[in-house]
């Protein structure tokens, strides 16, 4: 039987399908209750209004029973707020290799804009420029390398 964690780690954004809710940092907590066997999934949503959340909340609780946890809670937790900084290394490579440019980690300097550090994820040039706030999905924005002259979409960060 696949734990309880493992299965829910593995479900993979409805959105941005290279990525999984762990890597992209939506997974807060696992927990089985001992005794009844009960799940309870604590999750963060990435940006509120995103209507994937809706999605990622039915495919935890099928992966968990396929899993052989039938009985599972999927809890929403709004505090702390998610940020890109909880992306992890290994999803910051996967949403490159998509073509996806991964938003710079915050740090604790607030005010740098993003806007400086978006590469473009095909060559790699700077030198981008946002041409649309809303891309293939309200959760990205559209930008064009003038380098290569690619459109990519880029992840908006928080
Ligand atoms: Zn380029």
């Amino acid at each position: 039987m696949t734990s309880a964690r493992d299965a829910a780690a593995a479900v993979v954004d409805p959105e941005i399908r290279v990525i999984t809710i762990d890597e992209l940092g939506i997974l807060r907590a696992v927990d089985e209750e001992p005794g009844t066997g009960r799940v309870v999934v604590t999750i963060t949503p990435t940006y509120t209004g995103c209507p994937a959340m809706d999605v990622i909340r039915a495919d935890i609780r099928r992966a968990l029973a396929a899993a052989g946890h039938p009985d599972a809670e999927v809890r929403t937790v709004y505090h702390p707020a998610w940020s890109t900084d909880w992306i992890s290394d290994t999803g910051r490579a996967k949403l490159a290799a998509a073509g996806i440019a991964p938003p710079a980690p915050r740090g604790d300097d607030t005010v740098v804009p993003l806007t400086l550090a978006v590469r473009c994820p095909r060559c790699g040039s700077p030198e981008t420029t946002q041409i649309s706030r809303f891309g293939s999905t309200a959760c990205k924005a559209l930008w064009r390398c003038r380098s290569c002259s690619e459109p990519f979409d880029h992840l908006k960060a928080l």
